[in-house]
């Protein structure tokens, strides 16, 4: 899905960025040395950051941003001094020497952060799954520290966290030391070149660490929870080919000292480029067999791009957002290319055209210079931008051109101008035509994109030829057309299109064809197209209940029960044993049509498979599970009081489609029994308890009170 893309884009902040850019924090801040106290049982961030800095020398005052977080006392020089805070634009001000001498300014703070900093595991039955940690961008660092919400202020950071001895703790940069403090650690991170503030991260949580090394000797650090097993995780393969790919490819050393990557529960994105220490969400910690449904490769590379483009370059405001995810999206396609399968890549790509024109058709589309286009435009329609750049340049000039452009503005910001004069120089050619048509254009060039993809790949450029053709001439009248194109080309991508395309005239003879295929996207493919399994493909079917890929069996198990009540006991005894069940969402649907197959299981069985669905739309299950879960006990009328409780909990979390799911299936519920007194009971069964779902002290259950409220 769409959302599992984003990787902390959020656009109304991106829009805020604009109403910024006079911003004017009156000095020049140098370093920021921050030292933080965490607690396991409370949602209080405590603190000191102590800033160096050069005033401008023309204003009294220097200026902080501040959100949500009290001061108590500041200092400059050792000394303290007043402050005032401007609530009306999260500012605090302290009057500083009009000098140009370098000041040490330090503040205290204290707050419970409402967002930023999150909490999870602390409201479920899992030992040792607790975890803290941050999400900057689109939130806001001056939640939990003093610090600059503008891109545009960089500073050399070092972060000094404290937190109960049972925990990890990661941040930016090199851990320089942990020491012992009473019952807690303290962990001292710091940092050798500057960044923005929205890049700042801390996660504390329970962790075991692997380390590698680059070519070029970077050392790179993988964390899994404990408990997980390296060995029988895919996530991190190719971790070191894609670094490696980078630098080659961007022709300027990776900008950081180390590169950690570590994987959170409930993350709200599928990853966020922290500066060296991306955090991304534990659902791609896969096997072998999940990894064709949740793939890291892509945001492997993805985030790891940042690290030039955002981090090291970062854009100016967010009319050059282009600059971060456009650039981050096109070379986790190059790197995808050039580790693995480049057919497969096109046909992604082709793919994303066809959706970015479908968008311009229904005047939705967006110029690349628009704040608000959204994450198709920033990222897809970006990624297209480049490969037409690189078209339109050449390949040796467009390199030539990114190293420069990394090299000119590192550890700075830039915008798209000054991108596309540094790219004007490199290839001595104009780009104001470019320009035009994929950055200020809100229209999609399909046909250039066609011509485009037909050269790079020919099974693309046979496809369309049948696209343009029809596909009537090229069949003869023993109706070939679909084996004569299926054996031109043996790409499971292509392929997969193919049953899409023939799909109203396939034969029993074509599905023999394609019924040899191992692929899970052909087979996934040919399942959607068969609709109700026919007799003769119950065979084939039966197989796919050991695909490769845990959402091909899902699918294949249920397809088989609806078409095949004969086959009922077959296919759940069979599946009970060979590994499926490793899969969450299989095992939920398992439950249920063991519940709903007659005779299978004892009437004992049935009510402990009913509540173990219960209990997999509990707080700690990932949110996927959880709302799969939903789903099923909505339909099967099965959501109990218990459900009902943590659908208010979950009514406020911090990742806000699972908020909305949760928010619209309350609503359907509150619908079907609108009795006040019922609400109202149910309303006083909600557990206080902080760090539920937000970070407020207490637990308030606002979303059910507003809809009491309108009963
Ligand atoms: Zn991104």
């Amino acid at each position: 899905m769409n959302f599992w893309k984003l990787c902390g884009a959020v656009l109304l902040w991106l829009a805020s960025q604009n109403s910024l850019g006079a911003q004017e924090y009156g000095a020049d801040f140098l370093t920021g040395d921050i030292r933080l106290v965490l607690h396991a049982d409370s949602p209080a961030v405590q603190g000191d950051v102590t800033y160096s800095y050069r005033s401008s020398g023309n204003l009294d005052s220097i200026y902080l941003d501040t959100r949500m977080v009290w001061t108590n006392w500041v200092k400059i020089d050792g000394k303290q001094t007043n402050f005032e805070f401007h609530p009306e634009n999260n500012k605090l001000a302290i009057p500083s020497p009009r000098d140009t001498l370098l000041h040490y300014l330090s503040i205290d703070f204290y707050g419970i952060p409402d967002q930023t900093v999150y909490r999870v595991g602390y409201y479920d039955s899992i030992p040792g799954n607790e975890q803290i940690w941050t999400q900057g961008q689109g939130k806001y660092s001056s939640r939990w520290v003093p610090s600059f919400d503008d891109m545009r202020e960089k500073v050399i950071f070092s972060m000094q966290i404290e937190m109960d001895s049972v925990f990890e703790v990661i941040a930016n940069g090199v851990l320089d030391s942990v020491s012992i403090a009473g019952e807690k650690r303290r962990w001292y991170y710091r940092m050798e070149k500057p960044m923005s503030s929205y890049l700042l991260a801390f996660a504390a949580g329970h962790f075991n660490r692997r380390a590698g090394q680059s070519a070029s000797g970077i050392p790179l650090y993988w964390y899994l929870p404990k408990g997980k097993s390296f060995e029988g995780t895919t996530t991190y393969q190719n971790s070191i080919e894609i670094f490696d790919y980078l630098e080659n490819a961007l022709g300027v050393p990776y900008p950081w000292k180390n590169y950690k990557q570590v994987p959170l529960q409930e993350f709200m994105y599928a990853g966020m480029e922290n500066t060296g220490t991306t955090f991304f969400s534990d659902r791609y910690l896969t096997d072998s067999i999940s990894r064709s449904d949740r793939d890291y490769f892509n945001v492997n590379a993805h985030e790891l791009a940042h690290q030039w483009f955002g981090n090291l370059v970062t854009e100016e405001d967010g009319r050059s957002h282009w600059l971060h995810e456009g650039f981050a999206t096109f070379y986790a396609y190059k790197a995808e290319m050039e580790i693995r399968d480049a057919q497969a890549v096109w046909w992604r790509l082709f793919e994303t055209a066809r959706q970015l024109e479908f968008q311009a058709e229904k005047g939705e589309g967006k110029a690349l210079t628009d704040p608000d286009a959204g994450s198709l435009i920033f990222y897809e329609k970006g990624a297209w931008a480049l490969f037409a750049l690189e078209e339109a340049v050449g390949s040796a000039d467009f390199r030539k051109g990114i190293t420069a452009f990394l090299k000119q503005y590192a550890f700075r910001n830039a915008n798209i101008e000054e991108f596309l004069s540094v790219m004007e120089e490199a290839s001595g050619k104009p780009l104001d035509g470019f320009k035009l048509q994929w950055l200020d254009s809100e229209g999609f060039p399909m046909e250039w994109a066609e011509n485009y993809l037909a050269q790079q790949s020919p099974s693309v450029s046979y496809y369309l030829s049948l696209d343009r053709t029809g596909t009537n001439s090229n069949q003869d009248a023993n109706n070939t057309g679909f084996s004569q194109a299926w054996n031109t080309f043996d790409l499971p991508a292509y392929r997969a299109q193919l049953i899409g395309k023939y799909k109203m005239e396939l034969t029993p003879a074509d599905y023999e064809l394609v019924f040899q295929s191992s692929n899970p996207k052909v087979n996934a493919s040919a399942l959607a197209a068969l609709g109700t399994l026919p007799e003769w493909s119950l065979k084939w079917a039966t197989g796919l209940l050991n695909a490769s890929s845990y959402d091909l069996r899902e699918q294949a198990l249920f397809a088989i029960w609806v078409a095949f009540p004969l086959e009922r006991n077959n296919i759940l005894n069979y599946t009970r044993n060979n590994g499926s069940l490793n899969s969450e969402t299989f095992q939920q649907l398992w439950w249920v049509l063991s519940v709903y197959t007659a005779g299978y299981v004892s009437q004992s069985e049935q009510m402990d498979y009913i509540q173990n669905l219960q209990f997999s739309t509990a707080p700690g299950q990932p949110i996927e599970v959880r709302q799969n879960g939903y789903a099923l006990l909505e339909q099967l009328e099965l959501i109990g009081k218990q459900q009902l409780i943590e659908l208010v909990l979950s009514s406020e979390h911090h990742s806000w489609q699972f908020r909305n799911y949760c928010r619209r299936l309350l609503d359907r519920q509150i619908a079907a029994r609108p009795d006040k007194l019922y609400w109202e009971e149910l309303l006083k069964a909600i557990p206080k308890t902080p760090g539920t779902s937000s970070n407020r002290a207490e637990f308030e259950p606002d979303y059910l009170r507003k809809k009491i409220a309108e009963l």
